[in-house]
């Protein structure tokens, strides 16, 4: 970009206004761990402010957060005055940046010798220098605004990776100093663990009529602030760890002329290394690391937020030194930002096919994670009062991964000042605004009327989707459509469309009409799991479909079963049967499986067990190989006379067969509850008769 010096009045404003907001996310984020902007929205200012002095360097002002690291530090903790400076990282937002960095870098060495590259996780945590005097920790303090931090001696001794003495590796002596620097971070682990905590206590809360208290949105915030705690113990109890990857001050070192020798070396001495690590000749092999570090971060126990990729040279880096602010031997490649903060204007509710009604957030469209969110589920009720966010909030919404998106809270700070907490609505969102209701014992809310036209559409859906009937071309919008022409009530109308009716839909030309009557007629000879996973029976997966078509063969056997008799099925139980018997016993259910059998749909064939059902309702658990039979032919027998063969011993379990080479955990349960024990002949026996 080429610099002028004579910025325009607004660009002046502009830069000032860029300086005033960062300085104070700076402050927010740095001093008090409670940023009220995500990173991708603060790194995006930063930029701007950036182009702005490199376009008009008359604006770099002295104090431009540009030039600074981090913040000032609180009162809380003694200030500490590093004796090497604490520096930052230059970011590169993309591959295109990093090669920059590696032309300015070679340009730094006169072109002159090949570079080696040292690529590592970026951790998102907190940067620490820890200070080791012959060997002892003395003193451990925050990077602050790179040249003071805080003294949080104390909260660093209780984490337990970090060695508070060190023992000399073989053949060497102890440096008189020696400053190790790294990152506390929180695992993901400790993190959802510390979360859930928290909502349990927030549940407490609200259940005692007292506000729930703010959670945080992500291990970086809530580790820093577990860090930075008065009361040590309170840091102890959130299970905090820690990574070396550099050096501060010290005195009396072995020689070493390379950063991964560095890191060997530190190793030795007890710190924690993050394994992910790798030594590279070209900035290829440095993107790969990159683009395979960024599609696998959420394999890991801790949050990262880019990598690293640094001269691996020691000597090539005291060439290159550091700006103002952060080296020129290093650089972070970030990754793409998978929180945001946005608007929540509205939060409504949608009704299911079994009733069930779902809030979701009606978000002012957001980029997270390469795609923009508008909506995000808010689940039940319990998830709305817990996390307490309300119409006009400013939220966090995150996207990981493939991840559906997910609003993890309100920015409290942010939060209007007459804003009321969100109250459930009493009444379905359809026309027949019919009560909704919450079932004793169930976390769901729902409409019970069976002819609420929100559940009947989403039950046409279901029937069309991939997992049930698969008709293509039968999407949401084409059943909307129809049901707004009141051309279907159920899934029985469906075969009785005609090309005619289908033409009335809006956009909907002769071709996808024809395509449409093509795949319902094509759906009609699908296998009867999947009609049955497809009427949308409450509870009724596709593995108790595969039983129940297993054991009855056909729909109309299904239909006429009694309650007993399907409780029976394995994978079925009573609660799936009492759902199917009410499905089977409502008017208009009744009436859906008359149209279906008269538009010819196949009710199924399926070849039932002509086995004596000497085994219905027991459980048998198999462990080890019997005698006669593979583990799977084993298991088959049972189902074949009508038995289960679960996974595992409970006090449900009729018997356990045990076979050679059994699983010591089911044979030691069997025991423990008195559950008879027997050989391959018994099972055999068994089978036939159906007692032992
Ligand atoms: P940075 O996070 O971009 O990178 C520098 C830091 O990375 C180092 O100081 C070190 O602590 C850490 N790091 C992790 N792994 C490392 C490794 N393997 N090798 C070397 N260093 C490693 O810079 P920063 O100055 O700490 O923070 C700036 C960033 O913090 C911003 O880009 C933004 O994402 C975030 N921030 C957010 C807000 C907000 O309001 N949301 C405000 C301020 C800063």
């Amino acid at each position: 970009m080429a610099a002028s010096a004579k910025p325009t009045k607004s660009d002046i404003a502009r830069a000032a206004h860029l300086r005033d907001t960062l300085n104070q996310h700076n402050e927010r984020y740095f001093t008090h761990d409670s940023p009220d902007v995500s990173d991708a929205e603060y790194d995006e200012l930063k930029r701007e402010l950036i182009a702005l002095e490199a376009k008009h360097p008359s604006l770099i002002a002295l104090d431009s957060p540009t030039a600074q690291i981090g913040a000032t530090t609180l009162t809380t903790f003694d200030p500490v005055t590093h004796r090497a400076p604490m520096t930052s990282l230059d970011n590169a937002m993309d591959i295109d940046e990093l090669r920059a960095w590696g032309e300015r870098a070679a340009k730094g060495l006169n072109n002159a010798q090949p570079m080696q590259l040292i690529c590592e996780l970026k951790i998102d945590g907190l940067a620490m220098s820890i200070r080791y005097e012959n060997g002892i920790l003395v003193q451990a303090a925050t990077r602050g605004d790179g040249k003071v931090g805080e003294d949080v001696t104390e909260n660093i001794k209780t984490i337990s990776v970090i060695p508070k003495q060190l023992t000399a590796p073989k053949g060497s002596s102890i440096p008189q100093v020696l400053e190790v620097r790294g990152e506390v971070y929180m695992p993901i682990n400790a993190f959802q663990q510390f979360k859930a905590d928290k909502e349990r206590e927030n549940e407490q809360r609200i259940k005692q009529g007292k506000k729930p208290e703010a959670v945080p949105a992500n291990p970086r915030n809530a580790g820093a602030g577990s860090l930075r705690q008065k009361d040590p113990s309170v840091t102890k109890s959130r299970n905090l760890a820690f990574f070396a990857y550099q050096l501060g001050e010290t005195q009396g070192m072995p020689a070493l002329t390379s950063h991964h020798d560095t890191l060997n070396y530190l190793k030795q001495l007890g710190f924690p290394i993050n394994p992910e690590r790798k030594l590279v000749d070209t900035f290829q092999q440095a993107e790969a690391f990159c683009a395979n570090a960024e599609a696998n971060r959420h394999n890991l126990d801790y949050g990262i937020d880019g990598a690293v990729v640094k001269l691996d040279d020691l000597a090539q880096r005291e060439q290159l030194g550091f700006t103002s602010r952060a080296p020129r031997w290093a650089i972070a490649v970030k990754f793409a930002p998978e929180e945001r903060n946005t608007i929540l204007n509205d939060i409504q509710v949608s009704i299911g096919r079994t009733g069930r009604a779902t809030p979701f957030a009606v978000l002012q469209p957001v980029v997270v994670a390469g795609s923009t969110v508008g909506m995000a589920t808010l689940h039940n009720r319990e998830q709305v009062q817990l996390k307490d966010v309300r119409p006009g909030d400013t939220v966090v919404v995150r996207k990981a991964g493939d991840v559906i998106p997910e609003v993890v809270g309100p920015v409290l700070d942010k939060r209007p000042k007459n804003s009321k907490p969100w109250k459930f609505p009493d009444t379905c969102p359809c026309d027949l605004k019919s009560t909704l209701v919450q079932i004793e014992g169930e976390s769901d809310t729902r409409c019970v009327e069976p002819s609420c036209p929100f559940q009947r559409d989403q039950r046409i859906i279901h029937f069309a989707s991939r997992g049930g009937m698969d008709i293509e071309g039968l999407g949401e919008k084409t059943v909307f459509a129809l049901s707004d022409l009141q051309l279907i009530q159920d899934v029985g109308d469906l075969y009785s469309l005609t090309q005619e009716q289908l033409l009335q839909i809006e956009g909907l030309g002769e071709l996808s009409a024809t395509n449409l009557l093509q795949a319902l007629e094509k759906s009609k000879s699908k296998p009867l799991p999947k009609l049955l996973t497809a009427l949308g029976i409450k509870h009724l997966g596709p593995a108790a479909s595969e039983s129940l078509a297993k054991t009855f063969g056909n729909l109309d056997n299904i239909v006429t079963a009694t309650e007993e008799q399907l409780s029976t099925i394995d994978g079925v139980g009573p609660s799936i049967a009492q759902s199917i018997i009410n499905w089977c016993n409502q008017k208009q259910n009744k009436a859906i499986i008359t149209k279906l059998k008269k538009a010819g749909v196949d009710f199924g064939n399926v070849q039932v067990s002509q086995l004596a059902q000497t085994l219905l309702g027991k459980a048998i658990v198999v462990t080890g190989s019997v005698e006669g039979f593979t583990r799977e032919e084993a298991e088959a027998a049972i189902k074949d006379r009508g038995g289960k063969s679960p996974g595992s011993v409970s006090a449900k379990t009729y018997c356990v067969v045990v076979g050679s080479d059994p699983g010591a955990s089911k044979v030691t349960k069997a025991n423990e509850l008195k559950i008879p024990i027997i050989d391959a002949a018994k099972f055999r026996q068994l089978l036939d008769s159906g007692t032992i």
